[in-house]
């Protein structure tokens, strides 16, 4: 079954052609500042239609379009409700008539992190599981969770989303939410440069020669061998690891599966470099796509060193620690300050 795909990330529209499993065409789009809906859609069209007549695909093949949105969506009104500062307009587009009209297709709309979490689990990291929690750490830290193979949606399509507003330090920093000491606002993307600037010695830090520190900077100069990076990277690790902790008390999952690209890959790596075990956190294999990579070694990529006899084909350990061992994992994160 053939459908068009895309992504309306923060910088970036992913366009794509799916064949069930399998990536047949996709091209990305970078967004110009200030790009709003309606013109990012008129591109979107344009590139769906470059898509499939290099593929010689049409449009009648196809069963549909489903469109990610990072933002709150209305599955059930097929339209966004709100946007975070980015592509203005949006909630006064009818995105399924969008769709109808140039296409002749149905179309349906969800948040990103929901799309992401579907994706894992028709084809990814959770393939099997239907309680899953997914996280994803970028420049916020997004969770998203499924529970009996149902989304979490909610009255408000705000269900689910807890993710990076776990508090873990109530004598933290302001949160973009408006509460203190989230795990967004202590070790997320946006409050990296935070944490570092109020670091002792982080002046005599190889960290100061960057204009900006993002995750894949730290995590590099803390392998080099910079202290400061790797007390500030330690911190990082025990943050995400009490937040997972919390998000299994939450949702009870069978599977937490870690997405955000080079961070949460690092993230897994530098834990397994610490000695770390039995750590909760799963790591979304980078070079994984859907549809399976044969080249993958059925090793368990996760940092739990656990030989569990039960890790998937992106080289995720499907199993967690017992709860004692969550339980220990929250102490030590209470005081990593
Ligand atoms: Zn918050």
């Amino acid at each position: 079954m053939k459908v068009l795909a895309a992504d309306f990330g923060g910088s970036h529209a992913t366009c794509a052609i799916v064949d069930d499993r399998t990536l047949i065409a996709s091209e990305e789009i970078a967004a110009v500042d200030q790009e709003t809906f309606a013109t990012m859609l008129g591109r979107v069209a344009t590139t769906f239609e470059r898509l499939t007549r290099r593929e010689s695909i049409s449009f009648k093949e196809c069963k549909g379009i489903a469109l990610g949105f990072a933002g709150l969506v209305s599955t059930k009104a097929g339209r966004v409700l709100s946007t975070n500062s980015k592509y203005e307009g949006a909630p006064e587009i009818d995105v399924a008539e969008w769709s109808r009209q140039l296409f002749d297709l149905p179309l349906r709309i969800e948040n990103d992190a929901r799309m992401a979490l579907l994706g894992e689990v028709y084809a990814g990291a959770a393939q099997g599981s239907t309680d899953v929690v997914m996280m994803t750490l970028g420049t916020g830290i997004g969770g998203v969770a499924m529970i009996e193979g149902k989304l979490l949606q909610g009255k408000h399509s705000q269900a689910g989303c807890l993710g990076g507003h776990i508090p873990v330090l109530f004598t933290g920093r302001p949160c973009t939410c408006g509460a203190i000491g989230c795990a967004e606002s202590e070790a997320a993307g946006w409050s990296l440069p935070l944490v570092i600037a109020e670091w002792p010695e982080a002046s005599q830090s190889s960290l100061a020669k960057y204009s900006k520190v993002g995750f894949k900077e730290l995590f590099s100069e803390a392998s080099a061998g910079d202290q400061v990076a790797a007390a500030i990277r330690d911190r990082c690790l025990k943050i995400w690891s009490a937040t997972a902790v919390g998000l299994v008390h939450v949702y009870d999952p069978d599977i937490i599966v870690i997405g955000g690209g080079s961070a949460a890959h690092e993230a897994a790596v530098a834990a397994r470099q610490a000695g770390a075990e039995r750590i909760i956190m799963l790591e979304k294999a980078p070079e994984a796509e859907y549809g399976g990579n044969d080249s993958h070694d059925q090793k368990c990529q996760s940092p739990c060193n656990e030989d569990l006899g039960n890790v998937d084909r992106a080289g995720n350990c499907a199993a967690l620690p017992d709860r004692r061992e969550k339980a220990a994992y929250i102490q030590q994160a209470d005081h990593s300050q």
